[in-house]
């Protein structure tokens, strides 16, 4: 058993922290908002003051943090991972990022004598309550292996998608899919409802055929009801799809339908929804039919 520091305790960080210590491993969390350590400690786990305290004497370090900006902070800035936990420490890096930053920090961890791995998941907070997550790995091999017994604590489907950064590579195109979805999802919704069809069991029908979809199934009922309840915040997705578009555009990969989601969700964010869940797409659309939202 090992001692698993973990950083970005939130939606996605607790859980996944939670089910870490409840395998048997020792857990120190570590959150900007202190609170959110509660439910780590209630399950055993260690609440640590600083990065500094968490890493001291972790033999894996793990971060679930929302941004670029935040990884690089919490591994390469002066209170960070890199400058106080011990050599050879295994870094998996669960957060979703730019790839080119993560191939960046790769190369200085790996400068200063350290593993990184990229392994940004899929499932939404079902996923990681339910350990169930899809986890898209990138970096050497080697540390992969290592990585897998953890890896399988809190995730389902595990797969090592290439070097450092494919990880965060196949997760934006992870998010162009998702983001694609929920877009026609709730345009189907709304045509629905403007033919005063029964909308629960169209999406019951719906579901059993080729639309059917995880983002059906999860989301669906969020839109009927109207209840956008995070989730998955507006705001994470807007960043997401301003990192697939942005690489595809430098990969010269013209990508017409994920630019136009991209912009429905910054017009969601713009509008005041960036702290709701990702389905509340939905009252954007709905606003553009005058419909309501
Ligand atoms: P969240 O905002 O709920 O959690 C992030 C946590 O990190 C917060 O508790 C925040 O206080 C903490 N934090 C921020 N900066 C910090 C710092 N410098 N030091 C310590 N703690 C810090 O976000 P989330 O929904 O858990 O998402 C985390 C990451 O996972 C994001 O990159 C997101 O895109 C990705 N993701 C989220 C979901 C989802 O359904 N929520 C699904 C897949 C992937």
């Amino acid at each position: 058993m090992s001692t698993i520091a973990f950083i970005g305790l939130g939606i996605m960080g607790s859980p996944m922290a939670v089910h870490l210590q409840n395998a048997g491993h020792r857990v120190i969390g570590y959150n900007r908002s202190p609170e959110k350590t509660q439910p780590l400690v209630a399950a055993g786990g260690t609440a640590a003051g600083s990065v500094a305290e968490a890493v001291a004497d972790a033999d894996v370090v793990a971060t679930m943090l929302p941004d670029s900006p935040d990884v690089v902070d919490v591994l390469a800035g002066e209170d960070g991972v890199l400058a106080h936990a011990r050599p050879g420490t295994l870094i998996i890096d669960f957060s979703t990022i730019r790839p080119d930053v993560t191939t960046e920090l790769a190369g200085q961890a790996t400068e200063r004598g350290f593993r990184l791995l990229d392994a940004p998941v899929s499932g939404g907070e079902a996923g990681a309550k339910n350990a169930a997550l899809s986890i898209m790995v990138g970096g050497g091999a080697e540390d992969f292996e290592t990585a897998t017994p953890y890896l399988e604590v809190v995730g389902k489907t595990i797969v090592h998608v290439g070097p450092a950064g494919s990880g965060q590579t196949v997760k934006a195109a992870n998010q162009l899919i998702v983001a694609g979805n929920i877009g026609l999802l709730a345009e189907a919704i709304l045509f629905l409802e403007a033919y005063g069809v029964d909308t629960t069991a169209a999406v019951r029908v719906l579901g059993g055929g080729l639309a059917g979809s995880a983002v059906l199934d999860q989301k669906a009922q969020k839109m009927l009801d109207r209840s956008f309840e995070p989730g998955f915040r507006i705001e994470l997705h807007h960043k997401d799809l301003g990192i697939v578009t942005s690489a595809a555009r430098e990969a010269g990969v013209t990508i017409p339908l994920g630019a136009t989601v991209a912009q429905l969700m910054g017009a969601a964010r713009a509008a005041g929804d960036g702290s709701l869940d990702h389905s509340a797409l939905f009252r954007t659309l709905a606003r553009l039919s005058g419909r309501d939202a």
